[in-house]
């Protein structure tokens, strides 16, 4: 049968079921005020955390980087491809974790792809949480590694798993589960992994810049180090404001990925000047403490409001902060009626999230203010006493 028979049957099924996906195009930078169809709203829909993507030292940065190695960068990290500003970059990463080495990929999804599929194969057993994120899901069918998904955060499923488990065997989590904003149990896992001879990965991409000491991530914050969370992948898109990932490690880890993992040796580097960009984007992050202290209060400002309002909330620190709605179209119907007020949040539906757990997936920025918070609990009070 033809794969292309019957797409629009099932386009408009999705239509139906409000599972239908559209893209905004947005025209102008990111920050908190987005420019849409020549309208500005305020938005609380990205992952910009630390506020850094449309930030004056960064954009300079990679236009000096522009100037110094031009826009593209030619081939892959293994061919020629790899410049001296991606090399400074991994050491600085590196440096600040306190890590051994560090590998840049050009996506987050492509560094959970790469680690997973060359450590593990046929035979070995990859332990994942049932909300960890799709591309570690994804890298466990190119890995052939058997995967076992334990329940959320739920530590003596995973205990059982493990002890059950065959041949090599990883335990991968989200470290700030992406769609909560809660934090894996990261301590206790550690626990299980040592007692069971298992390797622990974190994908960090919401942690790393918003949690810990000079944001070096949920890791960091947890008290642990390299000892108990051998394999460190964190993303550069999200609080860095930039594009790509990294993976932090021992030297054996990042020398066996720069051999092994095919999605760093098969995909063109990422341009050089965007590495640049991340140098200044990683010096901001680690020396403007205030910006996470200004996160934490909007995040408290934000979680305290919406109570007062009676939303139910998820247990979530971070800036990530759900309001859990059920089915898709009551999902969509809160991000319209937030629209109609000039305020941008997604609605965020399944298979995103699990089936009757549609969400408003708010996301706070450092370049939020407290009136910005206010205002979206202004337009969200009239939806809570109507649900
Ligand atoms: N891991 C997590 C937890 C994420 O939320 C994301 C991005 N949505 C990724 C990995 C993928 O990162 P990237 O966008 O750089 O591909």
């Amino acid at each position: 049968m033809n794969p292309l028979a019957g797409l629009s049957e099932q386009l408009e099924l999705r239509k139906e079921q409000g599972l239908y996906r559209r893209r905004h195009v947005i025209d102008g930078p990111q920050g908190v005020l987005l420019r849409r169809d020549g309208r500005e709203l305020l938005s609380f829909c990205s992952n910009d955390y630390l506020g850094l993507a449309n930030h004056p030292q960064v954009a300079e940065a990679m236009r000096a980087g522009v100037s110094r190695y031009g826009v593209g960068s030619g081939a892959a990290h293994l061919i020629s491809g790899h410049s001296v500003a991606h090399h400074a970059l991994e050491d600085e990463l590196a440096g600040l974790l306190g890590a051994e080495r560090a590998l840049l990929f050009s996506t987050g999804y492509m560094a959970n792809l790469g680690v997973l599929s060359a450590l593990l194969g046929r035979g070995d057993t990859l332990l994942q949480d049932k909300l960890n994120h799709a591309s570690l899901i994804d890298g466990a069918a190119q890995s052939g590694a058997r995967l076992r998904r334990y329940r959320h955060a739920d530590m003596e499923g995973l205990g059982e798993q493990l002890a059950r488990a065959a041949g090599a065997r990883l335990i991968a989590t989200d470290g700030v589960f992406s769609m909560d904003g809660d934090l894996a149990p990261l301590r206790e896992m550690a626990v299980l992994a040592r007692q069971h001879d298992a390797a622990l990965m974190v994908d960090d991409a919401h942690g790393f810049g918003v949690l810990g000491k000079q944001g070096a991530g949920s890791v960091k914050a947890a008290g642990l180090g390299f000892e108990e969370v051998p394999i460190y992948m964190a993303t550069l898109g999200k609080a860095l404001g930039v594009a790509g990932a990294f993976v932090a490690g021992s030297d054996d880890l990042i020398e066996t990925l720069i051999q092994r993992a095919r999605s760093y040796v098969y995909t063109t580097a990422m341009p050089a000047a965007l590495a640049e960009a991340t140098r200044t984007s990683l010096r901001i992050m680690a020396e403007e403490q205030w910006r996470r202290d200004h996160l934490r209060t909007l995040v408290n400002r934000f979680r305290a409001g919406a109570q007062a309002l009676g939303l139910q909330l998820v247990d979530s620190p971070t800036p990530i902060q759900p309001l859990i709605l059920g089915d898709a179209q009551t999902a969509l119907d809160w991000s319209e009626a937030l629209l109609a007020q000039d305020i941008l949040v997604t609605a965020i539906r399944p298979p995103t999230v699990p089936q009757g757990a549609a969400r408003l997936r708010v996301t706070l920025s450092a370049l939020h203010q407290a009136e910005h918070v206010d205002r979206l609990l202004d337009a969200l009070q009239p939806l809570a006493e109507a649900a």
